[in-house]
């Protein structure tokens, strides 16, 4: 490594050092305790999956560089250069890491591994070394921020075409995508594709929700990619938006991620409070349900059916309950995966990791608990409300061929609707 690569990486540890993480590379008592709740570990037995280890490759450096004993004497105070052999597993582990926050849940100091993981994937993305795709997908969001007059006429056409099925499912020929209206009680921010948008838009007109569609996406894989500022320039696209309309909430979509990028970090991030509420569309649709604004009816839901809880929404999202009651309201045949809710295990799709093709083996085996528990469930069905732990799933469906359905949640609150064309909504 070149001093000036050295020099950068050390600017960076000086920089994204907080107490915070300082204190956590000093208290970890190393007992491992953590392996046995990271999905990653206990699917690969690779020790550089080992949350605990995947924080030592930092430690190394900050001593080598930050602390008196690790600078004076080394090789006693497991003080090490940042040299490509570290940075290449730092690369592994980092950007392997979904950001599930499980190790910091069993952890019995409470080490937030994903906290200093992001200042891995600091020190590389200053160096050259940040995963490539995730950092190519977070410039053409940026890119589409500052150039959106050029994709208007292409996505209102897009939203025109979703409008035509609404109306047909909901048989009423005035059902709308509203586009940039004023005033609208909600801005709903879907991800890219039909199917995050003509469920949603469905529930909303039967509600009679006074909504409008944003013209970006709530995912954001400057997040991913571990670049802070990307992430909140992608976000600001869409609360920009909610502000130029002046809505009263912004609405996600089933995407856990984007739920913990604009409900958790961005008004930090912005140093701003936002002047509307920031929602998950199940905690409206549970509302819209409660309310009696839509009818849902049991029984047209064929099978057992059980719910993952996705890492962003439930154990770092503190959204346990209104996506079950939601499920519950569409059948009485509904069982929780074992365990659940903060100690769900992580499916092994988040953290951007199945946009990253070196990672799919990797990825494939840290999923065994999440096949175990959807095995030990007897369900036929999964209500999945995070885009990422439905690809995976998918994936570890046909892999071990589990016989399920995964379903995005409001699929199955349209299917269960009495509506003309409910059943082939999705
Ligand atoms: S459980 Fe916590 S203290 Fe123990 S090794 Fe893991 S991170 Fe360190
Ligand atoms: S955050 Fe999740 S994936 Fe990352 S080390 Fe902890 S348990 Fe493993």
């Amino acid at each position: 490594m070149d001093a000036q690569a050295l020099q950068t990486i050390v600017g960076v540890i000086d920089k994204r050092m907080t107490r915070q993480v300082k204190q956590y590379l000093d208290i970890c008592a190393r007992c491992a305790i953590c392996k046995d709740a990271c999905h990653q570990y206990v699917g690969t037995d690779d020790l550089t999956y080992l949350p605990a280890r995947r924080a030592e490759l930092i430690r190394q450096v900050y001593k080598k560089y930050f602390d008196s004993a690790g600078r004076l004497v080394p090789a006693l105070y497991e003080a090490r250069d940042p040299d490509d052999a570290l940075l290449d597993e730092l690369y592994t582990s980092c950007y392997a890491c979904t950001g599930c926050r499980r190790c910091m849940y069993y952890c019995p100091f409470s080490i937030d591994t994903q906290q200093i993981v992001a200042i891995g994937k600091a020190m590389l993305i200053a160096v050259g070394r940040g995963q490539e795709m995730l950092g190519q997908l977070a410039d053409a969001a940026l890119f589409k921020g500052e150039n959106v007059e050029m994709f208007r006429d292409v996505l209102v056409s897009g939203f025109k075409d979703i409008e035509a099925e609404v109306r047909e499912i909901t048989g009423d020929p005035e059902a709308t995508i509203p586009v940039d209206k004023q005033g609208a009680d909600i801005l709903y921010v879907a991800l890219a594709g039909a199917h995050s948008i003509r469920p949603a838009a469905v529930i909303f007109h039967e509600a009679g929700v006074d909504w409008t569609i944003s013209l970006f996406e709530a995912a954001n894989y400057g997040y991913f990619f571990g670049d802070p500022e990307k992430a909140r320039l992608i976000a600001k696209r869409f609360m920009d938006e909610a502000k130029r309309l002046g809505v009263k909430e912004v609405v996600v979509p089933e995407c856990g991620h984007a739920y913990r990028v604009a409900e958790i970090f961005y008004e930090a991030w912005a140093k701003e409070a936002l002047p509307f509420k920031v929602s998950h569309i199940l905690e409206v649709v549970d509302r819209l349900i409660k309310q009696g604004r839509i009818t849902v009816e049991k029984g047209r839901i064929e099978g057992r059916v059980t719910y993952h809880d996705p890492c962003q929404i439930a154990r770092n999202g503190g959204i346990y309950e209104q996506p079950r009651d939601v499920v519950r309201a569409l059948t009485d045949d509904f069982v929780d995966l074992i365990p659940n809710r903060a100690e769900q295990w992580c499916c092994g799709g988040g953290g951007g990791i199945v946009a990253i093709d070196e990672l799919r083996d990797v990825r494939l085996k840290s999923g065994s608990k999440k096949v175990e528990q959807l095995k030990a469930s007897g369900a036929s069905v999964l209500a999945c409300p995070c885009e990422n732990c439905r690809l995976q799933i998918e994936d570890l469906n046909e892999m071990h061929g589990l016989g399920l359905q995964v379903r995005q949640v409001i699929d199955l609150v349209v299917e269960a609707m009495p509506l003309p064309r409910s059943a082939s909504a999705s």
